[in-house]
């Protein structure tokens, strides 16, 4: 770690990802939450994308539906030994049985974030295609174009399935439209072996970015300690546009009322070229020790210099980066 690199923002505005939407107002994924952050002005708006049983990419975020919807009381004995329902044991014409609602613990039933939407309204899970349908949709009827950012979840699982979710998810984007290095997507994963493959092997053009976790997540084998040397960004390099690192990655605040603390991947990163894009900014869940929301965008966008953000709350993002931008 180093002290405060004490960086210029970038010359360009960086960019407002809604994160599975506006996310922080409305339930994750759902049409309203994608509805919000369009009107709310993100530059991009964000999908995840598993697979369902008959082979339909779905935008959900988890594996699992039980965080997120009704299945339990719907489907009582769909439920697997290990205690979860998963997406992949069900057909799309299932899933779009379910209602979504605010994230919730399910052990209790309590939400997540407590201050959050808690309106159980008969949202339903959407087909990517459908989103994608939507989020065209509403940039021809607002005029003002929007990105979409598709995340390619846990590739390793689905080929474990039998299934090759990252052929699916780009043929899908093809048929949107989405197919070249300046078209508006830009695709991410935190399976570095699938995004090596996505690029070399099924020959995608798209901007790439490469997911970074912890190791001990299991988020995939990806040894994310090694990715973010300066090795490992070079490697990077080879096939992707940017990196997607976890905030406190970038800084952090060692205790309460502390200056923030900076490591040198942002720097590292955009010596090889690459952006940055770190996960996630919630006003409601902030990183550890951090104050308040302007020194969190302070500290990332100004001092740091990171090319975009993933936020819970576009408008609060969006405000803070009219301020250096105006
Ligand atoms: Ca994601």
């Amino acid at each position: 770690m180093c002290p405060s690199p004490s960086k210029k923002p970038p010359a360009t505005r960086p960019l407002v990802i809604a994160h599975r939407g506006a996310s922080g107002y409305l339930p994750e994924h759902t049409w309203v939450a994608k509805a919000y952050a369009h009107a709310l002005g993100a530059d991009c708006l964000e999908q995840d994308v598993v697979l369902t049983r008959d082979d339909v990419p779905v935008v959900f975020h988890d594996l699992v539906l039980e965080e997120v919807t009704n299945v339990a009381a719907l489907y009582p004995k769909r439920m697997r030994a290990d205690g979860h329902w998963y997406v992949i044991d069900f057909d799309y014409a299932e899933l779009r049985q379910l209602e979504v609602h605010e994230r919730i613990t399910p052990a209790d039933g309590k939400p997540v974030y407590p201050e959050r939407f808690q309106g159980k309204l008969g949202f339903k899970i959407q087909s990517l295609a459908d989103e994608l349908e939507f989020i065209q949709s509403l940039n021809r009827s607002t005029r003002r174009p929007a990105a979409v950012y598709t995340e390619v979840k846990s590739p390793a699982w689905h080929h474990a399935h039998g299934k090759d979710l990252s052929v699916v998810v780009l043929k899908v984007l093809a048929e949107f439209g989405y197919r070249d290095p300046e078209d508006a997507v830009w695709l991410q994963c935190f399976d570095a072996a699938e995004n090596v493959r996505i690029r070399f092997e099924l020959g995608c053009k798209l901007k790439l970015i490469q997911l970074i976790g912890a190791n001990d997540w299991n988020e995939s084998t990806t040894d994310y300690d090694a990715i973010r040397t300066r090795a490992g960004l070079k490697e990077v390099s080879r096939y992707a546009q940017g990196i997607g690192p976890w905030i406190p990655q970038i800084v952090t605040w060692p205790s309460v009322g502390a200056t923030p603390v900076f490591s040198s991947l942002v720097h590292d990163a955009h010596a090889e070229g690459l952006a940055v894009h770190p996960y996630t900014f919630r006003v409601d869940d902030l990183p550890t020790h951090a104050p308040n929301s302007v020194a969190v965008h302070q500290a990332l966008f100004e001092q740091a210099g990171i090319d975009g953000l993933f936020t819970d709350f576009t408008d609060v993002t969006l405000s803070y980066l009219k301020t250096l931008y105006p």
